[in-house]
């Protein structure tokens, strides 16, 4: 994406205000976010990734991408959208952050006319922030965060009878594909599918951004003047490797553009040809009930040991009486 000086936008000839170099198109910003807009249309309609009538958890952090995707979905299921779609943000307790986010999406939950489900770590576990909860459990923070964020989503739109959306970017998708790569995760890199199916205790999962770039999501997000919050978290860890598999990969772009999508669509096929995404045998938690790959899910052993009970019952148990007062069940 370059400089859009001097250009004049394809659709409208007005003046541009964003280039696009793999297209070789210059859009000004109503036919930008247009062109977005079909775009993950089309994603979605390629991949049959919402079946008609089906509900959506659509996960929502407060950033960029997944405000992006909230923003899209409500516009793709228009008059739908306000029962068949429910917006989650997790509260993490992450000092000086967490309420910033909170306050960006409950304003983008107003402006699209979108319930939104409010769970805090303190109501799920009976611990204040994210940190100390990691802090307990001897990890990283963002280890014990993915885990416990993994967890509650499912959990959600498991309890909600609903497909989980999150704002996985294209830029997120090569990074992981790499990294899989690089560590020879076989069975991780054979599960690249837009929509990831239903297995016990597992909610179907939807990726519609997969096909838009961070720097879409960020234009996207500010020419429609949505509300995100541009901090990034302060437990974010600096020159992790995706991080530096983004920026090979843009560079890589900037020479040669439509590298990146190809690459993607690539592994895509590969992975919906050799139908890997079933992955074995799927169990479920002996505690729980939801998705795991042993007796005990990675979440109700981590409560067990840090908090001396399994958490997953009293999660479930959360979200359900959340739901149901907001009337979804
Ligand atoms: Fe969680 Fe780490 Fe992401 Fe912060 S940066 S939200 S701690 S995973
Ligand atoms: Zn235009
Ligand atoms: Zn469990």
């Amino acid at each position: 994406m370059r400089s859009a000086a001097a250009r004049r936008c394809r659709v409208c000839g007005a003046e541009a205000q964003v280039y696009l170099r793999y297209a070789r198109a210059a859009f000004c910003a109503k036919h930008f976010v247009e062109y977005i807009e079909g775009r993950v249309r089309r994603t979605m309609e390629r991949y049959a990734m919402l079946r008609p009538g089906e509900r959506v958890v659509v996960a929502v952090s407060g950033g960029k991408d997944s405000v992006t995707l909230a923003a899209l979905l409500a516009r793709i299921l228009g008059g739908e959208a306000p029962e068949r779609m429910l917006m989650l943000y997790m509260d993490l307790g992450i000092k000086g952050y967490s309420d910033k986010l909170r306050e960006a999406v409950e304003r983008l939950s107003g402006e699209l006319g979108v319930k939104l489900m409010v769970v805090s770590l303190e109501e799920l576990v009976g611990v204040a922030s994210i940190y100390e909860l990691a802090r307990r459990a001897r990890r990283a923070t963002c280890s014990v965060c993915g885990t416990v964020k993994r967890y509650v989503m499912n959990a959600v739109a498991v309890e909600a009878g609903a497909v989980l959306a999150t704002g996985h970017t294209l830029d997120d998708a090569l990074a992981y594909i790499v990294k899989d790569f690089m560590y020879q995760d076989q069975e991780r890199l054979s599960k690249w599918v837009p929509r990831t199916p239903a297995a016990p205790g597992a909610a179907p999962r939807i990726r519609p951004l997969i096909e838009v770039s961070e720097r879409e999501t960020l234009l996207y997000a500010l020419m429609r003047g949505l509300p995100f919050v541009h901090e990034e978290c302060p437990h974010r860890p600096r020159d992790s490797v995706e991080d530096a598999t983004k920026d090979y990969l843009n560079r890589v772009e900037e020479a040669h553009p439509g590298t990146k999508i190809s690459f993607l669509r690539r592994v895509v096929s590969r992975a919906a040809a050799t139908g890997a995404d079933e992955g074995g045998t799927p169990r479920t938690c002996t505690i729980c009930g939801l998705v795991s790959r042993g007796d005990v899910c990675s979440f109700c052993r981590l409560t067990q040991r840090v908090l001396g009970e399994p958490m997953g019952p009293r999660v479930r148990r959360v979200v359900r009486e959340k739901l149901a007062s907001l009337g979804w069940l």
